[in-house]
């Protein structure tokens, strides 16, 4: 059986992210999309609502299941007994970040862990987790980047004053 992570910060998910997933889950037989619990940077939503928006994101992508970890992706992978990675590609401005983080794995885990990259399709091709809170946060509309649930939830986080980030 092919399985593979997506992992992420996925603060909030995207219609980019969405698109990420549902390409990868027919490339996979089953695909982990783990959100990386990552004390350092400082969330809008937490590790625990990024999940939830996630697994109601891929409800009818059965081969899709959701979860979280903190520490190294490697050890993560291993725990999972998984051997591939997948991450997206939007512009030259993520591929030197993402090598270096592929190379990084592929190296900790003495090849165990390997990288595969889907490019992004063009309209999301502009599209970030960070774009989609600027904008919220200025009362924009951020109908066309996030599933409408989530744009509820942003404009909700934003609206009742917990503006972390
Ligand atoms: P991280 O903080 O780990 O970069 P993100 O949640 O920002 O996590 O993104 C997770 C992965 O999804 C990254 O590989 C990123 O390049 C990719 N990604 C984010 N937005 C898009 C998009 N619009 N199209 C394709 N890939 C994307």
């Amino acid at each position: 059986m092919k399985s593979a992570i997506y992992p992420g910060s996925f603060d909030p998910m995207t219609l980019g992210h969405l698109d990420v997933i549902k390409r990868a889950s027919k490339m996979f037989d089953q695909l982990t999309v783990s959100v990386l619990d990552n004390k350092a940077k400082n969330a809008l939503f937490s590790v625990e609502e990024r999940v939830s928006i996630l697994k109601e994101a891929t409800k009818d992508l059965p081969n899709v299941s959701v979860d979280s970890f903190s520490g190294l992706l490697v050890d993560y992978a291993r725990q999972k007994d998984i051997h591939v990675s997948v991450r997206g590609l939007r512009a030259v401005t993520d591929f030197e970040y993402e090598l270096q983080i592929a190379q990084t794995n592929r190296k900790l885990s003495n090849g165990a862990l390997d990288t595969v990259f889907l490019t992004t399709s063009l309209e999301y091709a502009y599209l970030s987790s960070s774009s989609v809170k600027e904008i919220a946060a200025f009362h924009g509309d951020i109908s066309q980047l996030v599933p409408d649930f989530v744009a509820k939830l942003v404009y909700k986080k934003y609206n009742s004053g917990s503006m972390e980030d």
